[in-house]
């Protein structure tokens, strides 16, 4: 029957070009299920038959795709490791944002229930005037942006037909993508300008809410620091006590004593590890900004130097305006003021452009004259 061959022989290659890998579990007993219902004439195929066919048209597969390369080899080496880990993300969802609130949540009571008052006793006025800001400023900063990270789509293509420019086609959604969208496995669809997703967020970050990730991850790190570094003298205070607890006689400690000086030590360590990590991502995440790419351009662009420096030729990241430039289209800042505005305090303005057009300036222009 040679016109069952061709369906699977077309099934096999399909599945190759889609998912890259034939090799998983699950295709196999899906493939075997494909032959049970094709088996037509064949009344009693062997098994053992089954499974050579279903080899040998494996093994033709891999010569009928001219885009086998390294790359692909290793995407389907490491597809199970990678299905697993969307998996558990998608799985785990809400479990990370609840960690987020409740940690933070803890930190804050910590400085309500035990920092105030110690603040409000012990510091001149100006230095209370000053904790009692900052500390809320920051406070509301990362609520706003954190809420608004996840709360906010980050954008997605048209499923219809559209005259906006293109670039190339999705092979799971199977529609038409403009430039810098990219496919998420975790939320089985396309994201403009995805940057990557978030666990912590239960969201992808993409064109719509970057700035609200960047701003809280900014903010986040500036609070860990700030409490960090304001807490630094309690917390030597409190580890000097806490070690004295065991001791015989005890020291003259209460219960109250001893829970107070807990709750620093678990507050200094939990937001100096917090600020440390966080700190290292926000910066690096900067220097992206800084370059005009999200975190997947990044491997795609370092892939394209290497490949245009053998032909002796400098490759320059169309959507590289210039440091500065790059930061204002970024953070939206189309006048002095926004710096304040829309920067330094909370702010819902839409980023620029609408995420599926992108006009590819030269690169000294000044976009935006501030
Ligand atoms: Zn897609
Ligand atoms: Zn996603």
């Amino acid at each position: 029957s040679k016109s069952k061959w061709s369906i699977l022989g077309a099934w096999v290659v399909c599945y190759q070009q889609t998912y890259h890998f034939p090799f998983v579990l699950p295709n196999c007993v899906e493939f075997l299920f494909l032959l049970f219902l094709l088996r037509g004439q064949n009344r009693l195929p062997l098994w053992i038959r089954e499974i050579w066919a279903y080899m040998r048209l494996l093994a033709k597969s891999l010569y009928f795709n001219s885009l086998t390369d390294s790359d692909v080899v290793f995407d389907s080496v490491f597809e199970p490791v990678f299905l697993t880990v969307d998996y558990v993300t998608r799985w785990f969802g809400l479990v990370f944002v609840y960690l987020v609130v409740i940690l933070t949540s803890s930190i804050v009571g910590i400085a309500y229930v035990v920092l105030l008052p110690l603040i409000l006793n012990t510091y001149s006025p100006p230095w209370i005037a000053w904790h009692v800001c900052y500390g809320h400023w920051n406070l509301i900063m990362i609520a706003f942006h954190y809420y608004k990270a996840a709360n906010t789509s980050p954008g997605y293509p048209p499923t219809e037909k559209h005259d906006g420019p293109v670039v190339s086609v999705c092979k799971k959604c199977i529609i038409p993508k403009p430039a810098r969208t990219h496919h998420c496995g975790i939320c089985n669809r396309c994201i403009l300008k995805m940057d990557h997703h978030c666990p912590w967020l239960n969201n992808c970050v993409g064109h719509f809410n970057h700035r609200y990730f960047f701003s809280f991850c900014l903010f986040m790190t500036l609070g860990c620091v700030y409490c960090s570094i304001s807490g630094r003298n309690l917390f030597l205070d409190a580890y000097n006590a806490l070690e004295t607890h065991y001791q015989t006689p005890a020291p003259p400690y209460t219960f109250k004593d001893k829970m107070i000086h807990k709750s620093i030590i678990y507050m200094w360590v939990l937001t100096s590890t917090v600020g440390v990590a966080l700190g290292a991502l926000t910066f690096w995440h900067a220097v992206l900004i800084s370059r005009g790419e999200t975190s997947i351009e990044r491997h795609i662009n370092s892939k394209e130097t290497k490949r245009m420096a053998k032909w002796g030729k400098v490759y320059r990241n169309p959507f590289n305006y210039s440091r500065l430039n790059n930061w204002k289209i970024f953070l939206g800042v189309e006048k002095r003021s926004h710096w304040v505005t829309r920067v330094l305090l909370p702010s819902a303005h839409p980023p620029h452009g609408d995420g599926l057009t992108w006009a590819v300036f030269p690169v000294k222009k000044d976009l935006i004259p501030v």
